[in-house]
């Protein structure tokens, strides 16, 4: 499937116009500026294949369509490289060392580099952010292109991000430099890369995709009773991950939306005022994305817009499950409450999962039992609730599981 197929204005839904293109040798676009004629306004980019409607730079792109260029056909193919924390290529300049066998890090001291050398035009990097880190330096070329605080205050999360965009095919260098200063409320300034990613032109190449070369899941797997749908998608059929997290399946049928700026996505976008046209999809899936966005209601009326007439939905969302992902958890539903949400379609089939003792286990760990209790004890309260789950038959789990979920069509 062609990405700009399916993508469409995100307030009035119409074509969009990709401007000033940048196109591989086959034709597909790697980026470009996405012009809405029917409100005359730039709706989003296309940045490195991936259609964005939510995290460019707006003035930039406002420049890069000011300026026609034309259309640009790169000479080869692209393909991604990942290199690892270990990798060889990497060069580093003071004192970083190999930590947990994930992450390349450093203390921090100003000045202290990590640079890849090379051909390629394109380059992101994972870096953690924790209640330890500090502040880096972008640099291209030499240049000074941005700085990131690296600091949060809890937790550790990995998170993606993009230095350098369609650089002029040639040798470049890319460093992320520590600076050696870091948030007031930082425990030091720490600086740990997990991996960069860089887009390299392949002149070789004859095959005119840009290869997603496996699948990639670093959120929750997929349901079975999901996966099990794709079956009956055509092959040249369309999928719609709605909020997909930082995901990526090998199958040209597959869109992953999502609103925040992970690595995998194919189009960055809001759940509420989805950027695609309408009855485009075979199947959607949202999975753990429902209790996660302020309005479920529009959100489905959504799903629905874009779904098929004849499309499936399946979507799961939690019931009793504590809050997590916070802020950004608001509401919850029982078995009735997806019921109403999927109102405007068929429902084929109403489920819940996740078992008492799952369900109990769940809100102990949120309200920190384990930790204030002796390990003993809480390894036998789990045991005991353990014993309960075989007590509770399949309607009794109704009333009581951690999530929901709805298998629906679009008549
Ligand atoms: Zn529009």
């Amino acid at each position: 499937m062609d990405l700009l197929e399916v993508v469409g204005c995100p307030e009035c839904k119409a074509n969009l116009t990709p401007t000033n293109p940048i196109l591989t040798r086959s034709g597909r676009v790697k980026s470009a500026v996405l012009l809405c004629e029917q409100c005359d306004r730039i709706a989003g980019e296309v940045r490195n294949f991936r259609c964005d409607f939510l995290h460019f730079n707006r003035h930039l792109v406002a420049e890069r369509a000011r300026y026609s260029r034309g259309t640009t056909i790169l000479t080869g193919d692209v393909r991604e490289v990942d290199i690892g924390y270990d990798d060889r290529r990497l060069v580093t300049t003071g004192n970083w060392v190999d930590w947990d066998q994930k992450y390349r890090m450093t203390e921090g001291n100003n000045g202290e580099s990590i640079a890849l050398h090379g051909a390629f035009t394109d380059l992101g990097a994972r870096l953690l952010k924790h209640p330890w880190s500090g502040k880096v330096l972008f640099r291209i070329d030499g240049r000074d292109v941005g700085q990131v605080d690296l600091y949060q205050p809890e937790l550790s999360t990995v998170e993606w991000f993009e230095i350098a965009t369609d650089l002029p095919i040639g040798h470049h260098v890319v460093e992320i430099i520590a600076m050696g200063t870091r948030h007031p409320n930082s425990q030091g300034t720490q600086v740990f890369l997990e991996r960069m990613v860089a887009t390299c032109l392949d002149a070789s190449a004859e095959d005119s995709r840009i290869r997603r070369p496996t699948d990639m899941t670093r959120v929750l797997p997929y349901w079975d009773e999901s996966i099990a749908l794709w079956d009956d998608v055509p092959t040249n059929g369309a999928i719609l991950d709605c909020g997909g997290g930082d995901r990526t399946i090998a199958d040209d049928r597959y869109v992953n939306v999502e609103f925040v700026p992970y690595q995998y996505p194919n189009v960055y976008g809001d759940t509420l005022n989805l950027p695609l046209k309408s009855d485009s999809f075979d199947l959607v899936i949202s999975q753990a994305v429902l209790e996660h966005v302020r309005n479920p209601f529009v959100a489905v009326d959504e799903i629905w817009r874009v779904t098929k007439p004849g499309g499936v939905v399946w979507a799961g969302m939690a019931f009793l499950q504590p809050v997590h992902a916070v802020p950004s958890h608001y509401f919850n539903a029982t078995a009735w409450g997806i019921e109403e949400l999927f109102r405007k379609f068929r429902i084929d089939h109403i489920g819940w999962s996740g078992g008492l003792s799952f369900t109990m286990e769940w809100l102990m760990k949120t309200a920190g039992i384990p930790q204030k209790l002796p390990t003993a004890d809480y390894q036998e309260l789990l045991a005991k609730m353990q014993s309960l789950d075989k007590l509770i038959s399949v309607e009794e789990l109704k009333g009581v599981a951690s999530g929901v979920n709805v298998l629906a069509v679009k008549t």
